[in-house]
């Protein structure tokens, strides 16, 4: 892209990462073994009003850890939102569990409580709200329907560090959660990610599974009781992760005021749709996605998308839906149900230019692009 061109991500690395990198370097600890992954784990559980963190390579990874210090596997089934980032299914097919899928609310474009509930059966054994975009979920019904079903309720928390629900973080609205630190997330070390929890024990245990079931009392006796993984992180990264936390409060507001500048600057153009955020919860805009609904704007998704790139203004398309997903069809997933909210995400979203990087004057640019693309009353 062009020197002005605006990306729908870019990262900011404005304190202590360097130092911290090169404190690793110097002293040649980069391995697992390095004091930056302790230190990261409190500070970003800290962060978060969470107990105990366990860093690991990625997000994804994170997930399955929870799934499995929860004992879930084959024959068991977990709810997850058809309106997803795959990880989030591929996670529960990883424990050979049965990924369940459940349409979005059409407003919040989180996973629909009262569709959730719909899906329930005797072999549910928990469910995986994720927080889209950063958006919290309508969580104490979900928390109901979990208790009232004797269900554990897992965050898929990847895309929502510092979102705020019921006056808590992220992470802190569940059983157990899963961040990632993605390079496009609002935290990042490059590549990794940590489950949450208050509960020692499934700390204890995703500990275990992390570092390959080496028994913790006595590692170099090379007894193991359990398949376990080597999902452990990077002390580089996690030198990265510190001094990204270091900094989270100051990214978080500024993803939050760039979030609600677009938020405002668009809610007049008409067939412009944005995500519903539930009274009392805190959005952290991780993406700044619009819906267009093409009868009252005029133009398709794909029309603006077009107008867009060549205005040098990059986007990128939604997900598709889980029951889209052919990879889960052979997995043995239910891909037969009717989706409505999750298609018309699929179908009609796009996100614009977002990152802690970005600045006033390029939201404006795009929202004032958007604007005088409408053509109210062209159908
Ligand atoms: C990014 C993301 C993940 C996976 O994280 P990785 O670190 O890329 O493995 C999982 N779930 C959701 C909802 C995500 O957005």
């Amino acid at each position: 892209m062009s020197a002005d061109a605006l990306p729908v991500c870019s990262v900011l690395l404005a304190g202590n990462e360097k130092r911290y990198v090169d404190d690793c370097l110097d002293t040649g600890w980069i391995s697992s073994s390095g004091s930056y992954i302790a230190a990261f784990e409190r500070a970003f559980a800290d962060w978060c009003g969470v107990r105990h963190g366990i860093a690991v390579c990625n997000g994804t990874a994170a997930l399955h850890l929870a799934l499995q210090a929860l004992d879930i596997g084959p024959g068991d089934e977990v709810i997850v939102p058809d309106f997803t980032m795959i990880a989030s299914a591929f996670a529960v097919c990883y424990t050979g569990a049965t990924p369940v899928f459940a349409d979005a609310d059409p407003g919040t474009w989180n996973i629909a409580p009262e569709a959730a509930a719909a899906e329930v059966t005797p072999r549910t054994r928990a469910i995986m709200p994720v927080h889209i975009f950063g958006n919290p979920c309508a969580m104490p019904a979900l928390r109901r329907l979990a208790r009232d079903n004797g269900l554990f309720l897992i965050e898929d928390a990847a895309e929502a560090h510092g979102a705020v629900a019921e006056g808590k973080r992220a992470g802190a609205l569940s059983d157990i959660a899963a961040f990632s630190f993605f390079a496009n997330k609002n935290v990042t070390t490059g590549e990794g990610g940590m489950a949450l929890t208050d509960d020692a024990e499934l700390a204890a245990r995703c500990r275990r599974f992390r570092n390959l079931c080496f028994p913790p009392d006595a590692p170099r006796a090379y007894i193991h009781d359990a398949v376990g993984f080597n999902y452990r992180m990077s002390n580089l990264h996690a030198a990265v992760g510190l001094a990204q936390t270091e900094k989270a409060d100051v990214y978080r507001e500024l993803r939050i005021r760039n979030g609600l500048l677009y938020r405002r600057l668009l809610s007049d153009v008409p067939g412009i749709v944005l995500q519903d955020i539930q009274p009392g919860c805190e959005s952290v805009f991780w993406m700044n996605g619009i819906c267009v609904r093409a009868a009252e704007y005029g133009r398709t998704r794909d029309e603006l998308a077009a107008r867009l790139r060549g205005r040098g203004i990059d986007t990128r398309l939604f997900f598709n839906g889980m029951h889209r997903q052919p990879a889960l069809r052979k997995y043995g997933c239910d891909c037969a149900g009717a989706y409505p909210a999750s298609d018309f995400l699929a179908d009609n979203g796009l996100y614009l230019p977002g990152g802690s990087a970005l600045d006033v004057c390029g939201i404006q640019r795009v929202c004032a692009e958007i604007a005088a693309f409408a053509r109210p009353g062209a159908y």
